[in-house]
C-alpha cells in the first residue's frame, strides 16, 4: 500500500513541454531513491515556484547534454520553476569552427585555426533572439552560445543572472583560446564544472555539480531479455554467450579513445573468443563524427568480430540493449569531462574500463567498480589485461559491476543532479536564505 506521501508524489506526474505527460511520474522515482530526497525535492521546488529559467545549448540530440536536458528539465518544471530550453543553429562553418575550439580547450597541441571567429560572433548574434528577457536565471551550456552573454543590453543584464556549465575537461595548452574563454565566461554570475580537478583559475564563482544518468529513461530504463535479443538481432550479433560483447558507446570524437579499444580488443582476441562493438551517433553540434567513423571503418574492416555501428542520435532503446548485452564496457578516454556513458554502464551492473580522465576517476575507483587505464596509446596494453582478466573471472566482474549500480545510485542519478542544480538557482537569486 502507497504512503500518503507516496501518493501525493504519484500525482505529480512529468510533462514535457509542448508534448504531453511522460509516463513516469516523481513517484517511480522515489521508488529507487526513496520518499525522503522526494520529497526534498518537492521541498526545494516549491521555493522555486514561479521562477523563470532557461536553459540554452546547442545540441537537441546526441552526446551527454542533450541527454541530461531531456531529463531534467520536466522534472524540474514538475517541481516548481518555470524552466525552457532552447537550441541555437549555426552554419556548418560555426560548428566546425567551436568544435576547433572544444578541442584546444580539452588540450589538442597545435596552431588553433581561429578563421571562424566572425562567424561565432555572428551566429551568437543572431541566436539572441533566443533568449527569453523575462527570464530570471538563463543557464548556457558549452562555449558554442557563450557568447551569446555579450548581446544582452545593461538594464536587462542587471535583472538577470546568467550561469555558464562547462561539460569539458578543460585543460587547454592555448593562451589565445583559453583567454578567450577566460575573458567570455567571467562576465557571467558563475560557472559549473563537473570535477573538482580542473576548475580554472578565473575571477568568476564556481561551483561543482556532478552529471548524472536518468534511471527511467529509454537509455536506461529495465529491458526484458526478449528487448536485448530482439536489438542484437536487428544488428546482426549473435553467440554473445560463447563470444562475449565489449561495448564502447560514444560520439566518434578523437578524445574518445575508439582506436584504443581496437588495439586492445585485438590483443585479447588472440587468446580469447570474443566480440567488440562500436557504438557512435551524431551530434547536430559536432562534425567530426563522419571522418572519424571512416577512418574506424577501414580499420575494422580488416578485423574479424569487429561491429561498427553508426546510430541515429535517438537510438536510446538501442543503446540501452547493447549496454545491457555487454560484459564489458569500454569507455577509454583521454580526456573527458565527464562520461555518462561510464554511469550508464555501472547502472547495467557492467564492470567498467575507463581512462583516467576528467570525470572518468570520480565515477570508477580502480579496482571496486570497474578499472582505471592510462589515458593514450600508453593504456591500450592495460586495457587488453583488464579485460582479460575480467573475462576469465566473471564472478568478480559480476561483483564489479553490482558495486558500479550501487556507486551509481549513491552518487550520479537525476535525483542528485537536479537537487544540486535546484538549491544553485536558489542560492544565486536568494543569497541570503
Ligand atoms: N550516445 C548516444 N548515441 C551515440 C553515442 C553516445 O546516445 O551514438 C549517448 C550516450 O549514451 C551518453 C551520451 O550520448 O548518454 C554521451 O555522453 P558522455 O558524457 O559520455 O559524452 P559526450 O558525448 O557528452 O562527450
Amino acid at each position: 500500500m502507497k504512503t500518503d506521501s507516496l501518493k501525493w508524489i504519484d500525482d505529480r506526474c512529468l510533462t514535457v513541454p509542448e508534448k504531453g505527460p511522460q509516463d513516469k511520474s516523481l513517484a517511480d522515482y522515489a521508488k529507487i531513491v526513496g520518499e525522503q530526497k522526494i520529497e526534498e525535492l518537492l521541498k526545494l521546488g516549491e521555493e522555486l515556484k514561479g521562477v523563470k529559467v532557461q536553459q540554452v545549448n546547442s545540441a537537441r540530440l546526441g552526446g551527454g547534454v542533450a541527454e541530461m536536458l531531456h531529463s531534467v528539465i520536466p522534472l524540474e518544471n514538475t517541481l516548481g520553476p518555470d524552466v525552457s530550453w532552447e537550441v541555437i543553429t549555426g552554419l556548418p562553418e560555426f560548428f566546425a569552427y567551436t568544435k576547433t575550439i572544444h578541442n584546444f580547450l580539452q588540450g589538442k597541441i597545435g596552431v588553433p585555426d581561429l578563421v571562424g571567429t566572425k562567424i561565432y560572433w555572428d551566429t551568437n548574434k543572431e541566436n539572441f533572439q533566443l533568449i527569453n528577457q523575462n527570464a530570471d536565471i538563463v543557464l548556457i551550456h558549452d562555449p558554442q552560445p557563450a557568447g551569446l552573454i555579450k548581446f544582452l543590453d545593461p538594464e536587462t543584464r542587471k535583472r538577470q543572472k546568467w550561469l555558464w556549465r562547462c561539460h569539458i575537461q578543460l585543460s587547454p595548452k592555448d593562451l589565445i583560446v583559453t583567454e578567450f574563454l577566460r575573458s567570455l565566461i567571467e562576465s557571467y554570475d558563475a560557472a559549473i564544472f563537473s570535477s573538482p580537478k580542473f576548475l580554472p583559475s578565473w575571477k568568476i564563482p564556481m561551483t561543482l555539480i556532478l552529471p548524472y544518468i536518468d534511471p527511467l529513461s529509454e537509455k536506461n530504463k529495465e529491458l526484458s531479455e526478449q528487448e536485448i535479443r530482439a536489438v542484437l538481432d536487428k544488428y546482426g550479433i549473435a553467440n554473445i554467450d560463447k563470444k562475449p560483447l565489449i561495448a564502447l558507446v560514444s560520439r566518434f570524437d578523437p578524445f574518445k579513445g575508439h582506436s584504443l579499444a581496437l588495439e586492445a580488443f585485438k590483443r585479447v582476441r588472440k587468446n580469447i573468443p570474443c566480440q567488440l562493438l562500436l557504438i557512435g551517433g551524431t551530434a547536430s553540434d559536432d562534425p567530426e563524427n563522419q571522418i572519424i567513423f571512416e577512418q574506424l571503418s577501414v580499420k575494422a574492416r580488416k578485423l574479424q568480430d569487429v561491429h561498427l555501428l553508426n546510430l541515429p542520435p535517438d537510438s536510446h532503446a538501442e543503446i540501452n540493449a547493447f549496454q545491457r548485452a555487454a560484459a564489458i564496457i569500454l569507455q577509454p578516454s583521454i580526456k573527458e569531462g565527464f562520461g555518462l556513458t561510464v554511469s550508464e554502464g555501472m547502472w547495467k551492473e557492467k564492470p567498467v574500463i575507463g581512462g583516467n580522465a576528467g570525470g572518468i576517476p570520480a565515477q570508477i575507483v580502480d579496482g571496486y567498480n570497474g578499472f582505471l587505464i592510462t589515458p593514450g596509446p600508453e593504456g591500450a596494453a592495460e586495457m587488453a589485461d583488464r579485460i582479460t582478466y575480467l573475462l576469465q573471472n566473471p564472478a568478480v566482474a559480476r561483483e564489479m559491476g553490482k558495486r558500479g549500480k550501487e556507486t551509481v545510485k549513491e552518487r550520479f542519478l537525476i535525483t542528485r543532479g537536479l537537487y544540486d542544480e535546484l538549491l544553485l538557482f536558489k542560492n544565486i537569486l536568494f543569497p541570503a536564505c
